[in-house]
């Protein structure tokens, strides 16, 4: 395999467009027979050039090809220096959160990603490092927040299930004032339609798992840094903890990001129809879309995306009885938790997602019973919306 960063003394300058890195990062660069398709490394060890001569790669733990196709291919499309894939979006978060020390404040979202607060809570617990939940779409209680000098400030947006929005580029200047490196969670969105680190944000954190695979059949992570020097500790510590990603997941992960792009492109587009449709409905109570006029982040996502994104939630009118009847009516949308894959799915947050976080941090975080969530995927506006025109309609008998 020949180096694909090697572009050539004619590539261009500053890089190819994203959409041509998505769709053809490390295509026709197999050296031995000249495939199109990157081929897949699956050896856990290499062979050494002789005596006290390792090669480029000596370990699978270590390093791998496909893998760091993989790493480099995402660290391009978020501007980043480089990337660490890891095993699962909680193993990516984990791998910052692990280079914290006891004495060190981790500040994240009241409303961050269930896996999220257990994972932080429980390294907590144990003594690891601290952490504090805050709501930081509330600029006064986020300031407040950083003048206990947090080292890391998580965010998230837009926020899961409701879509809150905050503002990336905001909320890193405030931090970094205060002296904290800033960790962007952009599973939502994807680098096609929001890039945190031209935003200032040191990391970018992603559960591959969703849009970048976007297939629904890899559970995989990375962390994407700002700079060299992060790059190089994190890809130690994933070699140190064992928690990097296996070649084969790398593999479908890369295959999957070939049409990110355009996938992101329609699944947004049927989800702007959804939300059209739902906001009309007389069953729905209430929509949260970053795209529609009428959500509270809808200015902040249309300066800082370029598009907002595949997921939405709403409320249906008539509580639990109504959810449940249009959970057994709704056609197109299948009942599972997860998001970003091409199948549209919708979930119930209050019995799934969310079912871990008690009745009581539900009602704080705005997540009422009658509340579902959906990730709209690439089927035909036209199927998606009857689908649900069904469930709807079963809500009222
Ligand atoms: C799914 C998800 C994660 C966790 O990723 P896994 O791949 O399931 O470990 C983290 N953050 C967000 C926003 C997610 O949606």
């Amino acid at each position: 395999m020949t180096d694909p960063n090697d572009r050539g003394k004619n590539g261009p300058k500053n890089g190819p467009y994203p959409q041509t890195i998505s769709a053809a990062y490390g295509v026709a660069i197999d050296a031995g027979f000249g495939a199109v398709a990157p081929p897949i490394y699956l050896s856990s060890t290499y062979e050494f050039a002789g005596y006290d001569q390792p090669r480029r790669y000596d370990y699978g733990r270590s390093g791998n090809p496909t893998r760091d196709l993989l790493a480099e291919a995402l660290a391009r499309l978020e501007g980043g220096a480089g990337a660490v894939i890891t095993a699962s979006g909680m193993a990516a978060l984990d791998l910052l959160a692990g280079r914290c020390r006891p004495d060190d404040l981790i500040l994240a979202p009241h409303d961050c990603y269930g896996g999220t607060m257990r994972l932080l809570k429980a390294r907590a617990e144990r003594g690891h490092c601290s952490v504090r939940f805050v709501d930081q779409g509330d600029e006064e209680a986020f300031e407040a927040a950083l003048a206990d000098r947090p080292a890391l400030v998580l965010i998230e947006t837009p926020s899961n299930p409701l879509m809150r929005v905050v503002d990336i580029e905001a909320l890193v200047a405030q931090a970094h004032r205060a002296g904290a490196e800033v960790a962007v969670d952009n599973t939502f969105l994807s680098p096609a339609i929001q890039q945190p680190i031209s935003l200032g944000a040191d990391y970018v954190i992603h559960s591959t798992t969703k849009y970048l695979n976007g297939h629904s059949d890899v559970i995989g992570g990375a962390v994407v840094a700002a700079d060299r020097g992060p790059i190089e500790e994190l890809r130690h510590w994933a070699n140190v903890v064992g928690s990097a990603g296996a070649p084969f997941d790398s593999w479908l992960t890369l295959r999957g990001l070939r049409s990110l792009f355009p996938r992101m492109e329609q699944q947004q587009a049927n989800a702007m129809a959804v939300a059209n449709y739902l906001e009309r409905h007389p069953a729905v109570s209430a929509v949260f879309y970053p795209g529609l006029a009428s959500h509270s982040g809808h200015a902040i996502a249309t300066r800082q995306q370029r598009g907002f994104g595949a997921m939405l939630s709403f409320e249906i009118v008539g509580g639990v009885p109504a959810v449940r009847r249009f959970i057994e009516s709704v056609e197109f949308f299948t009942l599972a938790e997860s998001l970003g894959g091409v199948e549209s799915l919708v979930s119930h947050p209050a019995t799934m997602t969310h079912a871990d976080m008690g009745e009581e941090a539900r009602g704080f975080a705005g997540i009422s019973d009658s509340l579902l969530r959906v990730s709209v995927g690439l089927e035909a506006e036209q199927d998606l919306i009857a689908g649900l025109e069904k469930g709807l309609s079963a809500c009222r008998s």
